[in-house]
């Protein structure tokens, strides 16, 4: 589904990712972990061209996304969903309204399909009685669980998370990691960047591991675990585990 060839980015002189290579392929889950500043964000950024890398390649069901135009690009954009750290739903509107929004604007659905599909994805993540409130009266969780319907309203080839949980109070993160774990059991394909080591051993089916520009471990994930061969990979994984 995507493939990342010799992929750089530099900030400046800042070689952030020196040499990445990979493959997602459909309905893996790639849970990416590594050091604060090691690059994890910039690499999810690149893959939906949020960034624009500044080597390599990086194809998406075999098309070159470099020679996209920007029509492409946008539409490469909607198969992608990005669910952040911080839950990103828009604060003026009521949960419905931030799930109908894209489906609306973007794709020409007719209102009520809109909140038909928001609905049924309201009950796929737990929340259907919270329809009709606005983000801030939410926890944390929820808000998190109603950004993850709000991605998957666009039918989303992949879904990209950058460090999900981390910004949830600790008995929120089950929650949310349970419907990610219901997601990837319905075949879903996901990158998911994360410091959930629980997660990633079970539900992932392969652990990149990433320092220093580069992807310096990859492998299924009790392996990686158990017997990270990589010395950072080694210090790392002790220090987390
Ligand atoms: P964390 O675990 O803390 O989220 P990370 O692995 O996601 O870290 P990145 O956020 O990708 O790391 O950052 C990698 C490096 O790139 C850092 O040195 C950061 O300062 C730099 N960087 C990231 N975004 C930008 C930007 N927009 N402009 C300049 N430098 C940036
Ligand atoms: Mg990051």
């Amino acid at each position: 589904l995507i493939e990342v060839k010799k992929l750089q980015k530099n900030y400046g002189e800042n070689e952030v990712l020196k040499q990445i290579d990979g493959v997602v392929k459909p309905g893996q889950v790639i849970c990416v972990i590594g050091p604060s500043g090691s690059g994890k964000s910039t690499f999810l950024r690149c893959l939906n061209l949020l960034e624009k890398p500044t080597g390599g390649e990086i194809l998406f069901e075999g098309h070159d996304t470099m020679s996209f135009s920007e029509a492409e690009l946008t539409t490469m954009r909607e198969r992608m969903g990005m669910v952040f750290q911080s839950f990103n739903l828009f604060p003026n509107l009521t949960v419905l309204e931030n799930l109908k929004l894209a489906p609306m604007r973007v794709k020409h659905m007719a209102e009520d399909d809109a909140a038909k599909k928001a609905l049924t994805l309201l009950k796929r993540v737990g929340l259907a009685e919270k329809a009709d409130v606005y983000p801030s009266s939410l926890s944390g969780g929820q808000q998190q669980r109603v950004a993850i319907a709000r991605a998957l309203a666009m039918d989303p080839e992949v879904l990209l998370f950058d460090e999900p949980t981390s910004a949830l109070d600790p008995e929120m993160v089950g929650e949310v990691l349970a419907v990610m774990k219901e997601l990837a059991e319905d075949g879903m394909t996901m990158v998911v960047v994360t410091h959930e080591m629980g997660f990633a051993r079970e539900v992932g089916d392969e652990v990149w591991f990433m320092a220093d520009g580069y992807i310096l471990e990859k492998n299924e994930p009790n392996a990686l675990f158990n017997h990270p061969q990589n010395e950072r990979a080694q210090d790392f994984i002790s220090k987390i585990i």
